[in-house]
């Protein structure tokens, strides 16, 4: 096996021995980037020399005894709406283009501390706003399973890194589903954590109540790691919660006697195509002969979790969206006034999907319809969020897909957004209701596309679905599957 197609644990643990050195994953890793990204489109860019230099860094202070960090000398994409000091951050939009960050996010100090080695910025759907990557102002994202298709979004960019092997790990963000999504579609693990366990100080923000940042990978284990990296209460984000520091337990579970699993009927009806739900149900038997239980049970209100969650993100979407004028932020377009100012600037730097976002959020919080809109949409949501306390007061974790359909082909959603906001309808009541959730492959469709497990659990029990996905990893070979065409 090449280097850059290891998981970060076995290039740490290559790194700490001395087997390989920081510089040679680096090299690795850029190697692969330099031969697939041209076709996949998952970089926007690439820092090579401070990658390089930073591995020489990290050699030097290894040479003076200083302990190497849990993620020693493993090389690692960021979404390109995380701030890291001086490294451009262009959210996938034109409005941000050429700016530079000018601080580095928590969450990113979280792993350079941990001695991970920032090697490029992973493309996205400009503001984070879509489920396909193919609304970026750099070109779409391709799927390396098929170049044809969608890899899923808005972390479609980290996703496809971390599937073609460029990279072993890379951080997304999920607002609605943005990494556990792409992650399904891509054929990789994706961990969306408890809101309030990462800070997101540094990120640039999209639904605040909603936004959490977490990992890919394509080993569950190093979902653990990179979590344990970032995860804790940070003053500069007061959405932290105390309790939210991290441990990645070193175990591999192989059993998992006495566990409850939820299966929502909500989330196995005809709304998933039965490709899909013929994995699901054969994961369902994997984790019964794992040793846990599955019991039935109903989440009533999921039908409600996309309007709501429509509603509530581009209310939010739209007030986050305003400091973006030309004045204080973004590429400033020439004017003759004020007011033309924010009009140029605004209307040629943000692309057609975040103008729709703006509207609507901006229509959902005007006088007279914040009423029937956002304040319904926030009912909604504790509707939502009292489905899963009772749930979880019956059942350890909940299972399902992770997303509706297999990945669309490049253009096809196109003359419909809301085929593409449907995606959503499996991952946006975890975000609404503020639980983790997860996602790993579980198989492969007909097309040879790869299908995802959603495993959720209650607020807090991001070590919970974090150890049942190991176990079924552990159970199955689907992640030692490798894309063919992209990753010769
Ligand atoms: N697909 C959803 C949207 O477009 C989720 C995006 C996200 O999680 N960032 O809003």
């Amino acid at each position: 096996m090449k280097l850059h197609q290891l998981s970060a644990k076995e290039m740490r643990a290559k790194a700490v021995s001395g087997e390989v050195s920081p510089s040679e994953l680096v090299d690795s890793c850029l190697e692969a980037i330099g031969r697939q990204n041209d076709l996949l489109g998952a970089l926007i860019s690439v820092d090579a020399e401070g990658a390089k230099a930073r591995a020489k860094d990290l050699e030097a202070a290894r040479a003076r005894g200083e302990t190497p960090g849990p993620l020693f000398g493993v090389p690692v994409g960021l979404k390109d709406n995380l701030c890291l000091e001086g490294q451009p951050m262009t959210c996938g939009s034109n409005i941000l283009k050429g700016y530079r960050a000018s601080y580095t996010a928590t969450a990113v100090k979280g792993l350079l501390d941990a001695g991970a080695i920032p090697i490029g910025r992973c493309n996205m759907d400009e503001f984070a706003f879509g489920s396909s990557t193919e609304h970026s102002a750099y070109g779409p994202t391709k799927n390396p399973w098929d170049l044809e298709r969608i890899p899923g979004g808005s972390s479609g960019g980290s996703a496809a890194a971390v599937a073609a092997r460029m990279l072993p790990l890379t951080l997304g963000t999920d607002t609605g589903g943005s990494i556990r999504q792409p992650a399904a579609l891509c054929g990789i693990a994706g961990l969306k954590p408890t809101y309030g366990r990462v800070s997101r100080f540094g990120l640039t923000a999209f639904g605040s109540s909603l936004d959490q940042i977490g990992p890919l990978a394509h080993r569950v284990s190093d979902l653990g790691l990179a979590l344990q990296a970032m995860a804790g209460r940070d003053p500069k984000d007061p959405g932290t919660l105390d309790n939210a520091a991290f441990e990645a337990g070193d175990q591999a579970p192989s059993r998992l006697e006495g566990l409850k699993v939820g299966l929502p009927k909500e989330y196995l009806d005809d709304r998933v195509a039965p490709s899909i739900l013929a994995r699901i149900e054969a994961a369902q038997k994997t984790l019964e002969a794992l040793g846990a239980t599955l019991v039935p049970l109903s989440l009533p209100h999921t039908q409600y979790a996309i309007p709501a969650y429509y509603l509530v993100a581009t209310s939010e979407a739209s007030s986050n969206l305003a400091r973006f004028d030309g004045v204080r932020y973004g590429n400033r377009q020439k004017a003759k006034d004020l007011e033309d100012l924010y009009l140029e600037t605004r209307g040629k730097g943000f692309g057609e999907e975040a103008k729709r976002r703006i509207l609507l959020g901006v229509f959902c919080l005007s006088a007279g319809y914040y009423d029937a809109y956002y304040l319904k949409a926030l009912k909604v949501r504790t509707l939502l969020r009292q489905d899963f306390e009772k749930a979880f007061a019956e059942v350890d974790v909940i299972i399902g897909p992770t997303t509706p359909f297999p990945p669309f082909r490049l253009g096809e959603s196109e003359a419909d957004p809301m085929q593409l906001y449907l995606c959503d309808l499996l991952t946006a009541p975890a975000n609404l209701a503020g639980i983790p959730g997860l996602s790993l492959p579980c198989g492969f469709d007909e097309d040879g596309l790869p299908v995802g497990l959603q495993i959720l659990g209650p607020a807090l029990g991001d070590e919970t679905i974090l150890r049942v996905a190991e176990a079924f990893e552990n159970a199955t070979d689907f992640h030692s599957k490798l894309p063919t065409e992209a990753v010769q």
